[in-house]
C-alpha cells in the first residue's frame, strides 16, 4: 500500500476529527458548513425517495412556459446585499417544481424518448461527482474518473471485440458530439494535411455517405466540419430502416465520379426512429477493401452489446473502426454519459494534433498515458464515467442486460397486442425497444392520417398520463414508444393503446362535426 492511500483509510477511519470550518465571514461559513449540506441533502433524498415511489401512470405535465417563469420567480430571493439566509422551504419548493415539471422518467407512463429513468444509485455518485468537482480528461484533475474510464472501457471492449492494446475509448458529452468527434478522427486520418492547410481536397473533396435514416447530428457534424450537404452522400435503406448493402457500392461509384472522396460510411445501430440496425459485417466488407473509416452510431443500440439475447444485432462491430455509445440511453444512467471508441487509438490521437504547454506533457509519462484530452474536443467534461462505473462495479453487468431484456421482450409484446388490433397499423418488427404504429381506422386520406397522428400525439401528451412520441415516416406522422421503463408490464401497454383509440375517435368526432358546422354556415 502507498503511503497516500495509507493515509486516506486513516482519514476514513478518523471522521469527526477534521478542523472546524474556519472563515472570517460568517455567511460563507454557514453556506460551506458540512453540516448544514448534510440536512439539505437528506432533505432532496427525502423528496427523491416520494418521486420514486409513486408509480403512478404519468407522462408530462406540461406547463406554458410563462406560468412555469412565475412559479420559478417566486422562488428567487429578493436579497441582494448580503448572502441570504438559508431557507430549508424554498430549496424543498425549487427540488419539488423541478420533479414535478419534468417528463416522468420513473413512470410507466414514460414511453416516448430515449432517455432513461436511471438507476437510482447513479443519481448519488453524480451527486458525489458534483460536490468532489473532478473534471476528467486529464489524469491529474480526476484521477479516479480516468481510471474507472480505463476499467469500464476495458470492460466493454471485451463486447466490441477489438485488440486490447490498440483500442481506446473517450467519453463525450452526448452521441452528438462523439459522432463529430469520430468523423473529425476519419477525417483527420484520410486528409492528413487539414490541421495545417484547412479543408483540403487530396484526391477529391471531402465526403461521408449516410443513410437517410441516420441521426442529424451526424449531417451537422459534417457541417462543422467543413463537409457541405453535396458532400453527403446518402445510402438507401429497406423498409425496416436498414442500409441496404446492395445500394452501397453503386452510391460510392457515383461519388467517386463527381470527384468526392468518401472517407467515411456512418451505420446505424439503433435508428434513432425505428431501432433498425444496419448490417455492420456486409457494410465492413465494402469499405474495409476501399480504406473507408466504417463509423457506428450505436448511440441507442450499443448497449445490446450487454446482452447474450440480443448483441447479434451488432454483428460486424468488430470489423468497423469507431463506435458511439450512449450509456445515458440504454445503461440507464444520468445524462450525458457517451463512450466513444476508437479501434485504433493512434489515428484518434495522430486525429488531433492540437499543443497546448499547459496541459499536455512533452514527456509523457505513467500519468499522461491516461489522459484523454488528446483525442477529444472536450477539456472540461463531467466525470461522466462514475454512475456507470459504480453501477457496472456494484452490480455487475447483468443488471443492464436483464433491464435490456426486458425492455425489448415488453416492446415485442407491445407489437404482438397492436398487429392484433384491426384499428392499428404496426410499420416494422422492433428489432430493440423502438417501435412505430399508426392509430389507422379504415378511410383517411395520407394527409388526414397525418394529422390525425400529430393531433392524437399531442393530446395524449397534454392529458398527462402517457408521454409518446412522433416520428415522420415516409411522409406520413407515426405513433412512437420507446420502452425505457422496466416497470412498464403488458397492462400499461393495454391502457395506452385504450387511451389512443378513444383519444383518435374524439378526435375524428371534433373534426366532423367542424366539417358538419362548416357545411351548415355555408348552406
Ligand atoms: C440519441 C442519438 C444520437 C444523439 O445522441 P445525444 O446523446 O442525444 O447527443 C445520435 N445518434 C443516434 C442513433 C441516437 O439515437
Amino acid at each position: 500500500m502507498t503511503d497516500s492511500l495509507a493515509r486516506m483509510q486513516i482519514a476514513d477511519g478518523g471522521s469527526g476529527n477534521g478542523e472546524k470550518w474556519n472563515s472570517v465571514d460568517g455567511d460563507l461559513a454557514e453556506v460551506f458548513d458540512p453540516l448544514n449540506f448534510h440536512q439539505a441533502a437528506a432533505q432532496c433524498t427525502l423528496r427523491l425517495w416520494r418521486y420514486l415511489d409513486d408509480s403512478a401512470v404519468k407522462g408530462l405535465d406540461l406547463v406554458e412556459p410563462a406560468v412555469l417563469m412565475k412559479a420559478a420567480r417566486e422562488l428567487m430571493t429578493d436579497e441582494r446585499e448580503r448572502v441570504a439566509d438559508f431557507d430549508e422551504g424554498r430549496l424543498g419548493q425549487i427540488v419539488d417544481l423541478y420533479l414535478n415539471t419534468g417528463i416522468q422518467v420513473h413512470s410507466p407512463g414514460y414511453m416516448g424518448r430515449q432517455f432513461s429513468g436511471v438507476v437510482p444509485l447513479a443519481g448519488l455518485v453524480d451527486l458525489v461527482s458534483s460536490v468532489a468537482n473532478q473534471p476528467s480528461s486529464f489524469y491529474e484533475a480526476g484521477q479516479l474518473p480516468n481510471v474507472a474510464e480505463r476499467l469500464m472501457a476495458e470492460e466493454l471492449n471485451r463486447l466490441i471485440g477489438w485488440d486490447p492494446a490498440e483500442f481506446a475509448m473517450v467519453t463525450t458529452s452526448g452521441g452528438s458530439l462523439a459522432n463529430l468527434t469520430a468523423l473529425l478522427a476519419a477525417r483527420n486520418r484520410a486528409f492528413p494535411g487539414i490541421w495545417a492547410r484547412g479543408v483540403a481536397e487530396e484526391g477529391g473533396r471531402p465526403a461521408v455517405a449516410i443513410s437517410e435514416e441516420a441521426h442529424y447530428s451526424v449531417s451537422r457534424a459534417a457541417g462543422v466540419l467543413g463537409i457541405g450537404e453535396e458532400q453527403i452522400v446518402r445510402l438507401p435503406v429497406d423498409g425496416q430502416g436498414r442500409i441496404r448493402p446492395d445500394g452501397v457500392v453503386p452510391v460510392l461509384d457515383a461519388a467517386a465520379r463527381r470527384g468526392l472522396k468518401v472517407f467515411c460510411l456512418v451505420a446505424s445501430s439503433g435508428t434513432t426512429s425505428m431501432g433498425a440496425f444496419d448490417p455492420l459485417d456486409e457494410l465492413a466488407a465494402l469499405t474495409r477493401p476501399r480504406g473507408i473509416w466504417l463509423h457506428v452510431d450505436g448511440a441507442h443500440g450499443a448497449s445490446l452489446l450487454v446482452s447474450e439475447r440480443h448483441r447479434d444485432r451488432l454483428r460486424g462491430l468488430a470489423e468497423a473502426d469507431s463506435l458511439t455509445w450512449d450509456a445515458h440511453k440504454m445503461l440507464f444512467v444520468p445524462a450525458p454519459c457517451t463512450l466513444l471508441f476508437y479501434r485504433d487509438g493512434d489515428a484518434a490521437r495522430g486525429a488531433f494534433q492540437q499543443r497546448a504547454s499547459y496541459v499536455f506533457d512533452e514527456e509523457p509519462d505513467v500519468y499522461s498515458d491516461f489522459d484523454s484530452g488528446d483525442k477529444n474536443l472536450e477539456c472540461t467534461k463531467r466525470p461522466m464515467i462514475m454512475p456507470l462505473w459504480t453501477l457496472w462495479s456494484v452490480y455487475g453487468p447483468a443488471l443492464f442486460a436483464r433491464k435490456i431484456d426486458h425492455l425489448c421482450a415488453m416492446t415485442g409484446q407491445a407489437h404482438r397486442m397492436l398487429r392484433a388490433e384491426p384499428d392499428f397499423t404496426v410499420l416494422h418488427e422492433p428489432e430493440a425497444n423502438i417501435l412505430c404504429f399508426r392509430y389507422d381506422p379504415a378511410g383517411l386520406d395520407r394527409t388526414a392520417l397525418h394529422r390525425l397522428q400529430l393531433a392524437i400525439r399531442n393530446r395524449v401528451r397534454a392529458d398527462g398520463r402517457f408521454f409518446i412520441s412522433k416520428v415522420d415516416l415516409d411522409g406520413v406522422a407515426a405513433l412512437r414508444v420507446v420502452l425505457m421503463n422496466h416497470r412498464i408490464g403488458a397492462e400499461h401497454l393495454a391502457m395506452l393503446i385504450t387511451e389512443i383509440r378513444t383519444t383518435g375517435q374524439r378526435v375524428l368526432r371534433e373534426n366532423a362535426a367542424r366539417d358538419d358546422q362548416k357545411d351548415g354556415d355555408q348552406r
